[in-house]
C-alpha cells in the first residue's frame, strides 16, 4: 500500500498529498471522493478496491493565502530579476512605475515593474506616453489622461525606500 494521493479541496484548489492509506480512510468515512482512479488495486481477504490517485474532499477547508508585502525584492522575485523592458538581468535593478507618480501612478503591484539602470535612464528622457509597455508583466488600469507631460531629469519621485 505504497503511493501517494494528491488530495483536493472542495472547490478543486489543490491541498496536498497523503498516503493512499490515509486516502482510503478519508473516502471511507465519507469525508471525501475519488476523482480519479489509480492504476494500482487493493485486494483485501474478501473484496477489491482501486486505489485513488486523486481525491476531492466533500468539505472546504478554508485556507489563508498570504499577502505579499510590497517590497524590493518581493518585485524583483516577481520579475525574475529582469528588466521588464529589454529582458536583461543587469546586477544591479531599480523600480520603475509604468504610470508615473507625477501621472498620478499608484504605488502598486500592478503599477511597478523592475527595471535596468539604462532603460530607466533612458525613460526618464522621454515622456511616458511614449514609453515601451513592460513585456513581461501586465499592466492594468492605465487611464490615459496624462499627455504632454514631460518628466523632470533626474527625478528620483518613483525610487523606493529600501526594505
Ligand atoms: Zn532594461
Amino acid at each position: 500500500m505504497n503511493g501517494r494521493v494528491l488530495v483536493l479541496n472542495q472547490n478543486f484548489e489543490p491541498l496536498n498529498v497523503c498516503p493512499i492509506r490515509r486516502a482510503f480512510v478519508l473516502v471511507g468515512d465519507g469525508k471525501a471522493e475519488v476523482v480519479e482512479p489509480g492504476a494500482a488495486v487493493l485486494h483485501t481477504s474478501t473484496r477489491t478496491f482501486d486505489c485513488p490517485s486523486v481525491i476531492r474532499l466533500l468539505y472546504l477547508i478554508k485556507r489563508v493565502h498570504p499577502i505579499a508585502k510590497l517590497t524590493r525584492k518581493e518585485l524583483f522575485l516577481r520579475d525574475n530579476y529582469t528588466c521588464q523592458y529589454c529582458g536583461k538581468q543587469p546586477k544591479e535593478l531599480t523600480i520603475d512605475h509604468v504610470i508615473p507618480r507625477h501621472c498620478g501612478g499608484p504605488h502598486r503591484w500592478d503599477n511597478l515593474v523592475s527595471a535596468c539602470n539604462s532603460c530607466r535612464r533612458r525613460l526618464e528622457c522621454s515622456p511616458w506616453k511614449r514609453r515601451p509597455s513592460p513585456t513581461l508583466v501586465a499592466i492594468t488600469g492605465c487611464t490615459n489622461t496624462c499627455t504632454g507631460h514631460t518628466i523632470p531629469t533626474g527625478s528620483s519621485s518613483s525610487r523606493m525606500p529600501i526594505g
